[in-house]
This record gives structure tokens, C-alpha cells and sequence, in this order.
């Protein structure tokens, strides 16, 4: 076991110093990208089963960098949590959503992911106001997806938070259900609009009879609750019809479509 685990440290140690010094240059141009309007929004649109109508876009940020071409959230978003950057990030990401939505017909909403550091932040109750207010959008067509990491950590501040955005008439969404410190018992303490049941569930789980069993439980428990779910990392047909039967109320993934840019949907959604 220690031999193995001496290797296992040798063939990883390259591969995380090129991770170190990427992670410094990301770093360092974050803050300039923001300026020079390196990011953008792709949307991927959220299928309600009841209705065969496409009902929400969840809006994912992308970072186009000039080098490095494509930059993944999950490369930056972390460090953006890291150094405070989020702030100005996840405001200008609020601002785009909430901008495209209010051009979008009435029968869409906007989902946006909200950091934990993020919806701590002082100021976090007022933006979102004065946003829904400068773009002119109803508050009911932006979804707030917040992850239980936001509420393990003093979840009483985070839990007031989030009820004075409900009061306002925003819905909130509780993200990557199933994974993490996944704890039933935040359904018990707030009433969340949606549940997204993660995609490391949905992802094969015709293949895996515990995560199926996951899933259903998931649902029964939604339609219980009369709280909506949505499978995430739905990408065939034989998953579509596991969560289908699972009687999940909503469905995401690759096998509807991938985040694109709000242009390449116009035309399928008639928007
Ligand atoms: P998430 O909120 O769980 O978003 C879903 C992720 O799963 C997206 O990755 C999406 O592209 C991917 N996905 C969707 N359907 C499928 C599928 O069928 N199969 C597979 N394999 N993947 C699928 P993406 O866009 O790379 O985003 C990764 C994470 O970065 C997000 O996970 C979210 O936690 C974070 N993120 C993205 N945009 C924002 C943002 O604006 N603000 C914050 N705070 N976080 C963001
Ligand atoms: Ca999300
Ligand atoms: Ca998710
Ligand atoms: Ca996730």
C-alpha cells in the first residue's frame, strides 16, 4: 500500500505543478477579463415532463480567454470564490441573465448559480432587487440555484437571506441535491421552489439500481413536498425515461441539449 501510494504522488506531481502555475495566470487575468468582456452566458434549457414545453434556461458562464481559448467554470469560478472576484462576477452574470430573460417571451425563466460567497454578501438582497428592477423582469422568472455548501456554515444567516428573496417573489432552487453534504433536513428548514437532483445520480443510473433508487426516492419526495425536480446530466433516451417514471417533474441534459449561446436557441423555442 505505501509503494503504491509513492507512486501515486510521483505520477500526479507534474501534472499538479502545471496546475499550480495555470491556476497563477487564471488568476492574475481574471480581473482584467472582466474589464475586456471576456465572458459570456450560455444557456441550457430545462424541459417541464408535464408539459413537453421547454420552461427555464439555466444561464453558465464561460470565460473566452484569447489564449487559452474555452475556459471551464469549474477552472475559474473556484478562484474567482477565492480572491473575492465573484462578487463582480456573479453580479454581471445576474445582470446578463436578468437582461436576456426580459427579452425572452413570458414563458421562460432564468436560472442563475449563485456562490455561497456570493449570496453571504452584504449587499446580495439589494442587487438582485435593483437588477430586476433596472432590466424590467417580473420577479417570478429568475430562479436562484443555490448549493448546500451555501448552507451548512451558519445556515441561519444564509436561510434569512434567502427568504427575504422569496418574499420578494424570486424562486429558489436547491442545486447538486444528492451529493456533498446532501441533508434532507434543509428541505425541512426552507421551501424551495425546485430540487436539482445532481447529475452524478442521473448520469447511468439505468445501469445502477442504487442510483435509481436515489432518484425515485428523490422524486416521491419532491411530489411530497409538492416541490418541483429537475434531473440534471439527463443525456439518453433510457435516462429520459428512467427520471420520467421516477416521476420527476423536470429535465436537463445533454440529450436535450448542451449550453449554447441564447442566439443558437432563438430558433428552436421560437423566442
Ligand atoms: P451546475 O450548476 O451543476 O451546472 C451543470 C453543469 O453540468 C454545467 O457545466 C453543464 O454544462 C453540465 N451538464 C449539463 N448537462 C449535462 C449532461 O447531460 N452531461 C454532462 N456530462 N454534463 C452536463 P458547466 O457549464 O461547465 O458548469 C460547471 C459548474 O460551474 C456549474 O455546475 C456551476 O456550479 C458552476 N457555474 C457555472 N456558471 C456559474 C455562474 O454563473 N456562477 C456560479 N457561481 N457558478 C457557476
Ligand atoms: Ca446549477
Ligand atoms: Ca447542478
Ligand atoms: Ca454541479
Amino acid at each position: 500500500a505505501k509503494s503504491e501510494g509513492r507512486n501515486t504522488i510521483r505520477y500526479f506531481e507534474p501534472e499538479m505543478r502545471m496546475r499550480a502555475e495555470a491556476r497563477r495566470v487564471l488568476e492574475k487575468e481574471l480581473g482584467h477579463a472582466l474589464e475586456q468582456g471576456e465572458f459570456q452566458l450560455y444557456y441550457q434549457p430545462v424541459l417541464d415532463l408535464g408539459s413537453d414545453h421547454v420552461t427555464t434556461l439555466e444561464a453558465l458562464v464561460r470565460w473566452e480567454h484569447p489564449r487559452l481559448g474555452m475556459v471551464s467554470p469549474d477552472n475559474f469560478i473556484p478562484l474567482a470564490e477565492e480572491t473575492g472576484q465573484i462578487i463582480e462576477l456573479g453580479t454581471w452574470v445576474l445582470e446578463q441573465a436578468c437582461r436576456d430573460a426580459s427579452k425572452l417571451g413570458k414563458a421562460y425563466r432564468v436560472a442563475v448559480n449563485v456562490s455561497p460567497i456570493q449570496l453571504r454578501s452584504r449587499s446580495f438582497v439589494s442587487t438582485v432587487c435593483r437588477v430586476l428592477e433596472e432590466t424590467s423582469l417580473s420577479a417570478d422568472r429568475l430562479e436562484l440555484e443555490i448549493t448546500e455548501t451555501a448552507l451548512i456554515e451558519d445556515g441561519q444567516l444564509a436561510f434569512t437571506i434567502l427568504r427575504q428573496l422569496r418574499d420578494n417573489g424570486v424562486r429558489i432552487a436547491l442545486d447538486d441535491f444528492g451529493t456533498g453534504y446532501s441533508s434532507i433536513n434543509y428541505l425541512r428548514q426552507f421551501p424551495f421552489d425546485k430540487i436539482k437532483i445532481d447529475r452524478s445520480l442521473v448520469t447511468g443510473a439505468h445501469l445502477n439500481s442504487e442510483s435509481a433508487a436515489f432518484v425515485r426516492m428523490i422524486a416521491a419526495l419532491g411530489n411530497a413536498l409538492d416541490v418541483s425536480t429537475t434531473a440534471e446530466g439527463v443525456e439518453t433516451i433510457r435516462e429520459l425515461d428512467l427520471v420520467r417514471q421516477a416521476g420527476c417533474s423536470h429535465v436537463q441534459g445533454y440529450f436535450l441539449s448542451r449550453p449554447v449561446p441564447l442566439a443558437n436557441l432563438t430558433p428552436a423555442l421560437n423566442l
